[in-house]
């Protein structure tokens, strides 16, 4: 079975004095039956990684398609598993739109992020458009088909569907329509992947507390990518409790 998998991405959150919810977001991993990510801004992956220990997973949030080289104010993937790090986030729909991130660029970055060594955390979704319009499976396949890169496993390459009209709105796709995508990314995985069956899928988009335990009861659904609710231990142990 695939891996069970919780993640806090900070997002441009945090600051020093923040990594003091570190100790207690740890010792609910350290219970946990599943692996506890979190992905704050590279500056505090270090820190964070020297405060948790081997108690806690800790990421980026991007990474350059390079391994290194001119390219002022970018982070290679290298750097952050030499920092700590064993997972980078590549494709967040933030990065897609600030950033004008394409699919093909995702894919130059999860292949850096293996190349490196880290476990890619290849995010997608679409848009409330593209919902409204009934082309959400389209969509999503082939964000998938695109971002994923060659040489992807199940044990380098994390895929997140995270509705893009769901992150930071507390508005949540209903049961079937997280499994409707779920299923077809799982599909597509097991068609492009010799291990697809076993890539950890992660719905991400407004998850609480409140709503954690039902969307982990998905079929196809194997974890979590948290935003805003990872940023308060108060918040983010109460999810992670909620998947044991
Ligand atoms: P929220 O949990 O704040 O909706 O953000 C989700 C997200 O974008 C995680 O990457």
């Amino acid at each position: 079975a695939p891996r069970k998998l919780v993640a806090g991405n900070w997002k441009m959150n945090g600051d020093l004095a923040a990594l003091d919810q570190v100790d207690e977001i740890a010792k609910a991993a350290q219970d946990a039956g599943c692996d506890v990510l979190i992905c704050p801004p590279a500056l505090l992956v270090h820190a964070m990684k020297a405060r948790a220990g081997d108690m806690l997973l800790v990421g980026g949030q991007d990474c350059h398609t390079k391994a290194s080289g001119a390219h002022t104010g970018d982070i290679a993937a290298r750097q952050l598993c030499d920092v700590g790090a064993t997972h980078v986030i590549v494709g967040h729909s933030e990065r897609r739109a600030d950033h004008s991130e394409t699919s093909e660029d995702v894919a130059a970055k999860a292949a850096a992020a293996h190349e490196a060594g880290l476990t890619a955390i290849i995010c997608l979704g679409e848009t409330e458009d593209q919902r409204d319009a009934g082309s959400t499976l389209e969509v999503i396949a082939a964000q998938l088909a695109a971002s994923v890169p060659s040489g992807a496993t199940a044990g380098n390459t994390v895929v997140a569907y995270e509705p893009v009209w769901a992150i930071g709105t507390g508005r949540v796709p209903d049961t079937a329509q997280i499994a409707e995508v779920h299923d077809k990314l799982r599909q597509d995985l097991c068609a492009q992947l010799p291990d697809g069956a076993e890539v950890t899928l992660l719905y991400g988009g407004s998850v609480k507390a409140g709503n954690a335990a039902e969307i982990f009861a998905i079929p196809n659904v194997d974890g979590a990518l948290v935003g805003g609710a990872s940023l308060a231990a108060a918040d983010f142990v109460p999810i992670i409790r909620a998947m044991t």
